[in-house]
This record gives structure tokens, C-alpha cells and sequence, in this order.
């Protein structure tokens, strides 16, 4: 058996001629028709009506905080569990995240949480799907309503995932995904910001193309950022979009293999598909138990010898060193996140894995298991 790495991307024919088009016609920074194309098809495959194209999902999440006015002073309210990605854009824009528990079976932001963090400063809620499933949109819209706050989704896990039969990105004001290679489509490095407010469209087209003056060129109005993906990205990406449907379809069946192959195992808590939702299963995400005899680390260092990559769990940004030093948190505790950042980790989950790579995998941990 071959090393199994945490994700192996699809790269097919279509992404070869894309990009040579691309060289082939001198397009290769950042006009051309594969931007537009990307971004217009991604966009109203999610629901939107306008996408703009960024250098990565990081700074897609800056782009629309910059474009929503996110000033030192405001928070923006997230969970704790996530990546640094999520809490560092609001850094950037010098306000502050503030933090919420996750879900235990999810590991989403616990929606029911959310309110008694709400001040006067509060100016956006940022949900993350994490590993492709879903936030819970419905109680989260109805809380940005009741007080005037803007919904920003961290979209970057969960293309294609669906609540309620509507689209991941489709449910906030602002919506962020990542094309960064182990995503669920990926353009190399690259990620997108989805709107349907024309005014956010622009603010965030002008910001991203280092706010050239409108009349005259170098002449600026604004501190402006270079966030442009290139051609050659958004012809990967479009690529990929192109494929998206059985690219997910793909890692929905990857994951029902694994929930198959793992049911019967003690001491592992599998991850869910609440009704009335898609979950894509970004990464496939589990728990380790007491019961399962062995620490997530063992199981770990375990699957490592034979061969198989996995990852931990994000570590909570509450316990950030780095946040711990600009005097962003404080010493609340947030028991779900800890604990399943402790227990957490992830299989391989790519669009390239094969069928009997998933069954070597779920072998070595039942014998990992019986083995101690
Ligand atoms: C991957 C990811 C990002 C960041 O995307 P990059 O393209 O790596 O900058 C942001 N948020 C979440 C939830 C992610 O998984």
C-alpha cells in the first residue's frame, strides 16, 4: 500500500487545457476571461449575484470585513473553534473577535450561545462550517436581525453543503470561501467573496485591485490591497467547478464508507448529517473516546506508521498564544471546543482516495484497537 495522505486533489484533462490556454494566449496574470467565468459561475452556483475572485480564502475574509467597515473598536462574534484565518482577518481590521462554544456533534458554533455575547460594539457574526457541515442558519439569522448585525459565513469548508435545501454561502450578507489545494474545489491557492449587495461587489472589487483612483488611475482615495487571483488560478478553479457535483459526491461517498466500515467500532464518534442539511465532509472528522483504549495521539502515531496521514483538531483560538498576547482573550472557558480539540482528528479525505485505501484505513484502526 502506497503513503495515504490527507488529501490528494482531482486534477484532470480539463485543468491541463485550461491553463494551457492560458499560456498559450499570454493570460496568465490577472485579467482574462477565467476570472470572470470563475466568478460568475461559482457565484450562481451558490445563489449569488456577484463574486469576486481573491488571492486566497484569508484574504477573502479581510476583503469583506474591509468592505463591511470593520473598524478597530467593533467585534465580530465566531467560534472559538475554527482556523487562525477566521480571528486574524478581524485582527487585521483592528477589532476584536469575540468567541463562542461549538456544538458537540457538529462542532459548529452553538447558535444558542451567541446572543449573550452580543454588545454595543458587536457589528458581525462570522459562522464557519466546519468540515462541510452546515451551521444551524436559521436561529443565527433570525439573532443578526433582531439586532442589526451583519452575517458574514466562513463558507471555506462547505462548498455545495446545504441547509434547509439552500446553499452554503447563500444565508449572510457576505460569504467567504477558500480554493486552496485540499479544498472541496481548488484553484492552487485562491478564494472567493459571494455578495448580493452591488455596493459590498464594488467596495470589495476596488479594495482587492489596490484602490486605483475611478477617474484617474494613480490617484487614490483609499489604502488598497492587492488580493487578485490570477488567470492561471481561476482556470484550475473553473476546472474544478466544473466537476464540482461529483467531486462531492465523491466525499458523501467516501464518508458513507467510512461510517459503514466504522460503525461497529467502540470508542469513536462518527460525524453526523443532521436532517434537513448536505454535509460535504470536507475532511472526515471523528472523535476518540475513553472506550477506545487508546489516546488520539496514539491512534495517531498508530496509523502514522502504517502509512496513513491524519490530522489533530484546530486548536480553539481561545487558547492562542498569540491572542493571549494582544490581550484578546480572557479566561473563559469552552468546555465542547476544548474537549473535542483534544480528541479530534481527521482521515483521509481527498477526491483522490481510493475505495480500497478507505478499507485499509478502517482495517489498521479496528486493529489498532485490538491490538491494545
Ligand atoms: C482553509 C480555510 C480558510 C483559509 O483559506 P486559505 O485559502 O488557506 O487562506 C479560512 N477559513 C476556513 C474555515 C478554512 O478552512
Amino acid at each position: 500500500m502506497r503513503r495515504i495522505p490527507v488529501c490528494i486533489p482531482s486534477l484532470g484533462k480539463k485543468e491541463y487545457s485550461y491553463i494551457l490556454d492560458c499560456l498559450r494566449t499570454n493570460w496568465i496574470s490577472s485579467s482574462g476571461r477565467y476570472i470572470n467565468l470563475f466568478e460568475e459561475k461559482f457565484s450562481q452556483y451558490c445563489g449569488r449575484a456577484y463574486g469576486i475572485a481573491t488571492t486566497n480564502g484569508t484574504s477573502a475574509l479581510h476583503l469583506t470585513l474591509l468592505a463591511l467597515k470593520i473598524v478597530p473598536g467593533d467585534e465580530v462574534i465566531m467560534p472559538t473553534f475554527t482556523i487562525a484565518s477566521t480571528a486574524f482577518a478581524v485582527i487585521y481590521c483592528g477589532a476584536k473577535p469575540v468567541f463562542v462554544d461549538s456544538e458537540v456533534d457538529t462542532w459548529n458554533m452553538d447558535p444558542s450561545l451567541i446572543e449573550s455575547k452580543i454588545t454595543k460594539r458587536t457589528k458581525a457574526i462570522m459562522p464557519v462550517h466546519i468540515y462541510g457541515h452546515p451551521c444551524e442558519m436559521t436561529p443565527i439569522m433570525a439573532l443578526a436581525r433582531k439586532y442589526g448585525l451583519a452575517v458574514i459565513e466562513d463558507a471555506a469548508e462547505a462548498h455545495g453543503a446545504e441547509y434547509m435545501g439552500q446553499k452554503a454561502g447563500s444565508f449572510g450578507k457576505v460569504s467567504c470561501f477558500s480554493f486552496y489545494g485540499n479544498k472541496i474545489i481548488t484553484s492552487g491557492e485562491g478564494g472567493m467573496v459571494l455578495t448580493d449587495d452591488k455596493r459590498i461587489a464594488q467596495r470589495c472589487r476596488r479594495l482587492k485591485n489596490m484602490s486605483f483612483g475611478q477617474k484617474i488611475r494613480y490617484r487614490h482615495e483609499e489604502i488598497g490591497f492587492n488580493y487578485r487571483m490570477t488567470n492561471l488560478q481561476a482556470a484550475l478553479g473553473l476546472a474544478q467547478f466544473e466537476n464540482i457535483e461529483t467531486l462531492i459526491k465523491k466525499r458523501r461517498a467516501d464518508a458513507l464508507l467510512y461510517n459503514r466500515l466504522l460503525s461497529e467500532t467502540k470508542g469513536l464518534t462518527l460525524p453526523v448529517e443532521r436532517p434537513n442539511t448536505r454535509n460535504v465532509y470536507w475532511m472526515y472528522a471523528l472523535l476518540v473516546n475513553k472506550d477506545f483504549g487508546l489516546s488520539r495521539n496514539e491512534l495517531m502515531n498508530r496509523l502514522k506508521r502504517r502509512g496513513i496521514a491524519t490530522r489533530t483538531f484546530f486548536i480553539p483560538m481561545h487558547q492562542q498564544p498569540i491572542l493571549r498576547k494582544l490581550r484578546l482573550i480572557s479566561k473563559e472557558r469552552f468546555p465542547v471546543a476544548e474537549d473535542s480539540a483534544k480528541r479530534g482528528l481527521y482521515l483521509p479525505s481527498g477526491s483522490g482516495l481510493e475505495r480500497r485505501e478507505i478499507e485499509y484505513i478502517c482495517d489498521c484502526i479496528k486493529r489498532t484497537r485490538r491490538t491494545t
